[in-house]
This record gives structure tokens, C-alpha cells and sequence, in this order.
């Protein structure tokens, strides 16, 4: 196996699968071989491998040197417990790893789950958190399907994944506990080649410039001149804003990057202060 490209793990099918592959080719990499019966995919202008497997198995892939980096949920990392490293945090599947127990019973905090039989897919997380509270109850290890253990009788509580908390709610259960936060993740291998850390460097980089683009906005607008100090410590931009005088006397045009995060709340303060003719567009990469 005499290759100098970056092995890289994503998910074979499942819900990190499309998100992962459309970093990589928003990173600007042409794969070869799409298709139903992946198994591997290579970079036609970037020096990397795509190696498909079940998320359980990435963590120790990366660890074993079979694959360099993978794309991973941080709930899976922190399971498995591998010697691997996080190079990167990704933004996308995002969830929490939570207690819940049945809806009509009565929750007083953590006690509450002294002498009582959790049901999970996390035993690794939750048995590490329990030992932290110095809660003793019993770690019931199922495989799927968690959130049903309450009512066939199988558990008290449940630890498992939430995100909306729908599954909860249309099987009565309530979260009372946020145990742990989780992500998307870029696992990398303890040891690489320097040949192969260069690759996951600029990897990396395009990575940021497309995780940045994501979350930014260009926005232009027209601003009244009076307002024009109040509206450009609203839009810091990247550096400052870019200003334009208009054809019609005592208005400019502004320019500038938005993040996402305080995009509706900057709107709302723009339109106060006489901005008009605002358009919002995608930006396709941002380097920063
Ligand atoms: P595999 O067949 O590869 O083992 P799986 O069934 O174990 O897949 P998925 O359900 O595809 O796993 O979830 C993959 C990852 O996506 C989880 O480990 C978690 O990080 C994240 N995830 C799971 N459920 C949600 C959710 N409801 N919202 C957001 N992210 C989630
Ligand atoms: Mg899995």
C-alpha cells in the first residue's frame, strides 16, 4: 500500500454521509467513482482517498493508520475513546448527548437516577459522567432503538442523542439532563508522515475558507450619508466597510461581510437607520 495520499474516513451512509462528501468537493476536490456501492473514491486533483465505513469504525481506523483522518461525530470519538486527535470542528450535525426519563415522573436532579437502570448506545460517556457525579445506578447497553427502553418496561431513563427532541416527545419522554455537546469532527492520526500532514495543512485551510463562507454574507445597501457612522459600527466587514459615493446626492453605497449569527438582528438595525435596496448574497469561499 506504497501511497502518498491522504486516507481520509467518512461515513458510508447515514446522516454525516451527504455533509461530509460536500466538504470535500466544496473544498474544491473532484472525486472518481460515485455511486451506490462505494468503497473508495480518489481525488482527481487533490491528493487524497476516500475510505467509506460505518461511523463506529473511524475512530479506530484512525488509530490503526488505516485511514489518516476522518470525518466523525464527537459523540463516536468520545465513545470509543481512541488515541486520535480533533484537527478541526466541523458546525454540522450537531446534537446533544442527554438523560430523559418518562414524562409524568417527577424529577428532582441528578438522584433522581441513583439505583436506576439507564438504557444507552453511550455506556463509555455515560459511565464517565455518572463516576464524576458520583451517581451509582445501572448501565443498560442496547444498541438501538433507545428511546423505547422506558416504556417496554426495559429502563427508567434513557441516555442517547437528541437534537429537535421529537423522538423524545412522541415517546414521552423529557430531557432533564444535557450531559454533553456533539458535532461534526476531523479526526486525525497520531503519527503522519510530514508528507501526509502537509496534505491535511492545506486540507484544513480550504476547509476554513468554506466553513467561513458558510457563515458569512456579502451585503451591499444604499445608506443615507447622515447615518453612515451608525451603520459602519454595525458592519464591521473584514477589515472596515467599503464605501461609495451614489449618483443621487447624499446617499453611498455600502458594502460589506455579515455573520450569519447576527444577520437577522444588523437587518432590523439597517432598516432603522434608512438603509435601503439591501441585497444579501452567498459567498463561495472566504479567506481570511
Ligand atoms: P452507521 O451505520 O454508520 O453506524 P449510525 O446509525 O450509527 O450510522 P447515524 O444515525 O447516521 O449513525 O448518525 C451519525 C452521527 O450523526 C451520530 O454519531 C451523531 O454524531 C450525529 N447525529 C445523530 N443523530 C443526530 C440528530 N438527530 N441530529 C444531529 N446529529 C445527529
Ligand atoms: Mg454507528
Amino acid at each position: 500500500m506504497k501511497n502518498g495520499n491522504l486516507k481520509i474516513a467518512v461515513q458510508k451512509s447515514g446522516r454525516l454521509s451527504e455533509k461530509s462528501l460536500e466538504l470535500i468537493e466544496e473544498s474544491g476536490i473532484k472525486l472518481t467513482q460515485e455511486g451506490k456501492l462505494k468503497l473508495i473514491s480518489v481525488g482527481q486533483n487533490f491528493p487524497v482517498e476516500l475510505l467509506f465505513l460505518r461511523d463506529d469504525d473511524i475512530p479506530q481506523y484512525v488509530a490503526d493508520k488505516v485511514a489518516d483522518i476522518g470525518i466523525v461525530g464527537e459523540n463516536e470519538v468520545m465513545e470509543q475513546d481512541k488515541p486520535v486527535d480533533i484537527a478541526d470542528r466541523l458546525g454540522f450535525a450537531k446534537c446533544r448527548l442527554s438523560l430523559a426519563i418518562p414524562q409524568d415522573i417527577k424529577y428532582n436532579g441528578l438522584t433522581f437516577f441513583i439505583g436506576k437502570k439507564i438504557a444507552t448506545s453511550y455506556p463509555v460517556i455515560l459511565e464517565k459522567f455518572l463516576k464524576e457525579k458520583k451517581i451509582n445506578a445501572e448501565i443498560h447497553e442496547i444498541s438501538g432503538s433507545v428511546e423505547i427502553a422506558p416504556s417496554i418496561g426495559l429502563a427508567d431513563a434513557i441516555f442517547d442523542i437528541v437534537s429537535s427532541g421529537s423522538t423524545l416527545i412522541s415517546n414521552r419522554l423529557k430531557e432533564v439532563e444535557i450531559v454533553t455537546r456533539s458535532e461534526a469532527v476531523i479526526i486525525s492520526n497520531r503519527e503522519m508522515t510530514s508528507e501526509k500532514k502537509q496534505i491535511l495543512e492545506k486540507l484544513l485551510f480550504r476547509v476554513h475558507s468554506v466553513l467561513n463562507a458558510k457563515n458569512n454574507k456579502y451585503i451591499l445597501l444604499n445608506a443615507p450619508n447622515g447615518n453612515l457612522d451608525k451603520i459602519i459600527q454595525l458592519l464591521p466587514g473584514m477589515k472596515s466597510p467599503t464605501i461609495m459615493p451614489l449618483a443621487e446626492k447624499g446617499w453611498s453605497s455600502l458594502h460589506s461581510v455579515v455573520n450569519e449569527n447576527d444577520f437577522w438582528q444588523i437587518i432590523e438595525k439597517l432598516k432603522e437607520y434608512g438603509a435601503q435596496g439591501i441585497l444579501v448574497i452567498p459567498i463561495e469561499k472566504m479567506i481570511v
